[in-house]
């Protein structure tokens, strides 16, 4: 390769305001360097302590491994490394060329010996990192966002866009334990849609999947504030009373069943679908009680609402369970 002269370190922001004497003193101590498409330059996790122009072709910067989808591209009058240089430690990414690519590779002591000679450098470099920084801070802003989003969505039911079972198990808990400490009632209910199996052989899963959403949100539309519900699993769902002791618990449950006969029901294009009935079962936290236990006090309600004729709330109690 023909020797390069000063103006073609013109492009890089890096070596902005950098004297010409100083160029060229970088350039006679630069390394060339080609590289060939997938070549690795810099490995992470190992300590290069170089920096690199990049002249002409693009490099791609990866985090997972040299094959995962670059996170930034690096192209001509660009440069890395130099952070490496800096603080002395391994590098963070993987560098490889994504095509042919000419570099010239700074070594530390020229880069040190640069940063003594021009203020220019040592301003540029420092610009380099802020906006490194800016970058990450962005990055991992992004990355709090996604989380939240993702924990969010790990509460809620995909089909019906209520709770789903394990913020359930999370908040049944929880009010559980502070009911222990603190005393004052607490009450459930078991619910779960009648002939359903068959609804669904009649009119199809998805004329069932649209029933389930217009349940759930009736449910929902029919409760106090305080109230909270949940799909359980399947064509099952859970109401938490708090604050509530059972007389009250089973009135709102009334309620809420009368208000699921009597919604009209179609699919979203208008076809009209006989209307569906729920059976519950309601119970009160009784002292010292665990969570599947008080579940499984109202689950057997339920299973007496269904074998009374079905369409109606059973009040269930903690003694039911014994022998069970
Ligand atoms: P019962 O009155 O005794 O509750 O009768 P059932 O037919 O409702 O009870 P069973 O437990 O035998 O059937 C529950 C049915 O609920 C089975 C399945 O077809 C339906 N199901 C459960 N989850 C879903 C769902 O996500 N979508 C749809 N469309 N159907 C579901
Ligand atoms: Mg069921
Ligand atoms: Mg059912």
């Amino acid at each position: 390769m023909e020797p390069l002269d000063a103006e073609a370190l013109d492009g890089f922001a890096m070596l902005e305001g950098v004297g010409l004497t100083a160029r060229r003193e970088l350039l006679a101590a630069a390394v060339h360097r080609e590289l060939q498409p997938h070549d690795l330059l810099i490995e992470q996790g190992v300590r290069h302590a170089k920096m690199f122009l990049v002249l002409s072709g693009e490099l791609g910067v990866h985090l997972e491994s040299p094959e995962s989808d670059p996170v930034a591209l690096i192209g001509a009058g660009e440069t890395v490394g130099e952070l490496s240089v800096l603080d002395g430690s391994e590098a963070s990414a993987y560098v490889v060329a994504k095509t042919p690519a000419t570099l010239l590779e700074i070594g530390e002591d020229d880069f040190w010996g640069l940063t003594n000679v021009s203020h220019a450098f040592a301003l540029n470099l420092l610009l380099a990192l802020a906006s490194r920084l800016r970058a990450n801070n962005a990055q991992v802003s992004k990355n709090v966002e996604k989380r939240r989003m993702y924990e969010r969505a790990a509460m809620f039911d995909g089909l019906t866009g209520i709770h789903n079972r394990r913020w359930l198990d999370e908040t049944l808990h929880r009010m559980v334990e502070r009911n222990a400490r603190g005393g004052g009632h607490l009450s459930v209910s078991l619910i779960d849609i009648d002939h359903f199996k068959s609804f669904n052989d009649t009119y199809g899963h998805a004329a069932g999947d649209h029933v389930l959403t217009v349940v759930a949100t009736t449910l929902a539309a029919n409760l106090r504030p305080t109230d909270l519900v949940a799909r359980f699993g399947g064509e099952e769902f859970v109401i938490i009373f708090p604050d509530t002791e059972i007389k009250l618990a089973q009135i709102a449950a009334e309620r809420v069943r009368e208000a699921v006969a009597a919604e009209k029901l179609s699919m979203p294009d208008g076809t009209a679908l006989p209307c569906v009935t729920i059976s519950m079962g309601v119970a009160e936290l009784e002292g010292g009680e665990s969570v599947p236990d008080l579940l499984k006090t109202a689950d057997l309600a339920m299973y007496r609402a269904k074998q009374a004729g079905r369409n109606r709330v059973m009040v269930g109690h903690r003694s039911d369970l014994d022998g069970k």
